[in-house]
């Protein structure tokens, strides 16, 4: 399997993952110009792709969902309250085609291409909003991001992949002394906002398991983060807790707008 992120944020979020002649898109938060140029860079034939998952209704993961899937006749799979919130989103211009609208149920997996994906509920202040787990080739990547509190399909994830894509959004501190309004602290603190760097370590110290070869920490905020502090909070708890596991584990955090390299995940 191939991964590639073309962006990870408020600012836009977009995974691409590839399986033989299977091509899937995890949201399409960043603009269609910018899909089409990193398509291009990378080599991705996106009028290929079998299917675009969507997480949830925000605009950071579906400005261009509906744009691309008309554009190259994608199809969109996502539950029915998600495919309702991008309806009502009035920041996602085009809409998803009638058509190519696909109904997707939570821990029922699906066959598209050479790809067995699994959607789970995942708990954000949204219209719903899935994690997704994702085989192909006899390899497991699992996507969890905007989740506002670890459940237990979340932590079945984590115990499961041998790749993850999980989100450590925000530093308690720099958000407590950030400028953020007192709301909007309160809603990215509380269970349907955002996982902080502290919760993501927590979950991972518990939950990890030698099957995992590689973590990539994703939707950092770009107020209340950064990627230094994200890893050496994770990296700190991870080598106290799992030491052995941990020296032998991969750990990044994908850049807000800048792709990721193609990763080769066997
Ligand atoms: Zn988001
Ligand atoms: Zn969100």
């Amino acid at each position: 399997m191939k991964f590639i992120s073309f962006g990870s944020g408020s600012s836009g979020n977009c995974y691409i993952l590839q399986q033989g002649d299977s091509t899937i898109v995890v949201d399409v938060g960043i603009g269609i110009r910018t899909f089409k140029r990193y398509c291009n860079v990378y080599g991705i034939p996106a009028v290929k792709a079998n299917a675009i998952l969507v997480t949830h209704d925000h605009t950071d993961h579906v400005k261009a969902v509906g744009a691309v899937s008309r554009e190259y006749n994608i199809p969109v799979f996502t539950s029915e309250e998600v495919h309702r919130g991008m309806d009502y989103n009035r920041f996602m211009s085009k809409k998803v085609p009638p058509a190519l609208k696909r109904i997707l149920s939570n821990n029922s997996p699906i066959t598209i291409g050479e790809f067995t994906i699994t959607s789970i509920p995942v708990p954000h202040d949204s219209s719903g909003n899935n994690g997704y787990i994702i085989e192909g080739g006899g390899t497991t990547l699992c996507i969890i991001t905007d989740a506002g509190r670890r459940t237990p399909e979340i932590e079945y994830c984590v115990e499961n992949a041998d790749y993850l894509v999980i989100e450590a959004n925000y530093d308690m501190a720099m958000l407590a002394t950030g400028p953020y309004p007192a709301y909007l602290k309160q809603r990215i603190r509380s269970g349907n906002g955002h996982l902080c760097n502290d919760e993501t370590a927590a979950l991972l110290a518990e939950k990890l398991t030698e099957r995992t070869k590689h973590v990539w920490l994703c939707h950092l905020s770009e107020e209340n983060n950064n990627p230094q502090i994200a890893l050496r909070t994770i990296n700190e708890q991870l080598e106290e807790r799992l030491p052995l596991l941990h020296a032998n584990l991969k750990i990044e955090a994908l850049r807000r707008r800048i792709p990721s390299q193609m990763y080769e995940l066997d």
